[in-house]
């Protein structure tokens, strides 16, 4: 062919092109306000059937020279861009997103601001199980400059023979040396039924990792308006776990600060795996504050230091760490509590690495 020719038809093309794009564009235009109409009224995103009837009637009148089969996987491409347009607008409004919300949430917890500029350390017994024990711990934690005290009273157990917890009777155990030490109180509730009440007793609501995916406590703590440290799965995604805690803020509640604390996978050298890259993606994706729980995540005592450091040069704006004052004794976790004295090392080192 002559070059003028080739010339000419390559002028043709880019027309084309330029036609194409602009219907491309006007089609996703469309796409978008459907995404918003189906936002509005709850109905899912992808809809299978609709877009099998649009290949069908695309492939009837397709005259050629492209085969059936090159229609269809041409317009799947379109349609694939086009739900992942939906989605993305979708997560732009989601009240967790940090596009909806630029600035960091900051969770005052008496002195100490979560998601601030300084990190926290969080530490405290795996599970209430005696007010002596507890202020054992309180005082330590006190005297070290630690403000903000874990404890479990609801313990959900993997095995319903293990010891469950105190209860009530843990979270009066809490509040009573709280007020002695002038501590700040985080436990777990697992009932939606305690959600209201334990305000009467601690600072912050823990969802355990467990009750991530329980809807009906995770709307019940977005009724309240206090703080809630929410864990992730166990085998969560970064996407559900976010979503998890758009339940709580959906409701209002906008005190929420996400935990990592370990998915499962297939390796056994650790508890579960911490995943640090959650840290600087949920970071990126969210303004909540993100926290990372050494002690579940890693099951290790001998590597909780490293994981810590880890933690925090990845962005956290905390850690968590349980601490017994006699861990063989322990009633729950036994192996993976510091004794008071391994936890002031463990405290002492991290703020010696200059990054808390
Ligand atoms: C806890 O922090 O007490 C606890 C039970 O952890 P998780 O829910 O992460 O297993
Ligand atoms: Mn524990």
């Amino acid at each position: 062919m002559e070059d003028t020719k080739i010339d000419a038809l390559r002028g043709r093309i880019d027309e084309i092109n330029q036609g194409l794009l602009d219907l491309l564009s006007e089609r996703a235009q469309i796409v978008q306000e459907i995404g918003f109409e189906k936002e509005k009224q709850g109905v899912p995103k992808f809809d299978p059937m609709r877009e099998k009837s649009m290949l069908d009637a695309l492939v009837i009148r397709n005259t050629g020279p492209f085969e059936d089969d090159t229609i269809r996987h041409l317009f799947k491409q379109i349609f694939q861009a086009s739900l992942s347009l939906q989605q993305t607008e979708h997560k732009k409004q989601l009240l967790v997103s940090r596009k909806r919300q630029q600035a960091d949430t900051i969770i005052q917890l008496g002195s100490a601001a979560i998601g601030g500029s300084k990190p926290v350390m969080i530490a405290g017994p795996c599970s209430v199980e005696s007010y002596k024990q507890v202020r054992a711990v309180a005082a330590a934690l006190k005297s070290a400059g630690v403000t903000v005290m874990r404890g479990g009273a609801f313990k959900p157990r993997t095995s319903p023979y293990d010891f469950q917890g105190l209860g009530l009777e843990g979270l009066q155990i809490l509040k009573e040396v709280a007020d002695e030490f002038g501590l700040q109180t985080i436990s777990e509730i697992v009932d939606p039924a305690h959600i209201e009440t334990a305000g009467q007793y601690i600072d912050v609501i823990q969802i355990g990792a467990r009750n991530m995916h329980n809807f009906e406590l995770l709307k019940a703590a977005g009724e309240v308006r206090m703080p809630i440290l929410l864990k992730r799965g166990l085998s969560a995604t970064i996407d559900e776990f976010l979503h998890a805690a758009e339940y709580i803020l959906s409701r209002g509640n906008t005190q929420v600060m996400l935990i990592e604390r370990g998915i499962r996978t297939y390796e056994r050298a650790t508890r579960n795996t911490l995943d640090i890259s959650a840290v600087p993606i949920l970071k990126q994706e969210s303004h909540l504050p993100v926290l990372v729980d050494v002690t579940h995540s890693t099951g290790r005592k001998d590597i909780f230091a490293p994981c810590a450091k880890a933690a925090l040069a990845a962005g956290a704006d905390g850690i968590m760490v349980e601490v017994h004052p006699n861990p063989p004794t322990a009633l729950s976790d036994a192996q993976q509590q510091l004794t008071i004295e391994e936890f002031n090392q463990f405290y002492a080192a991290i703020q010696r690495s200059g990054l808390l």
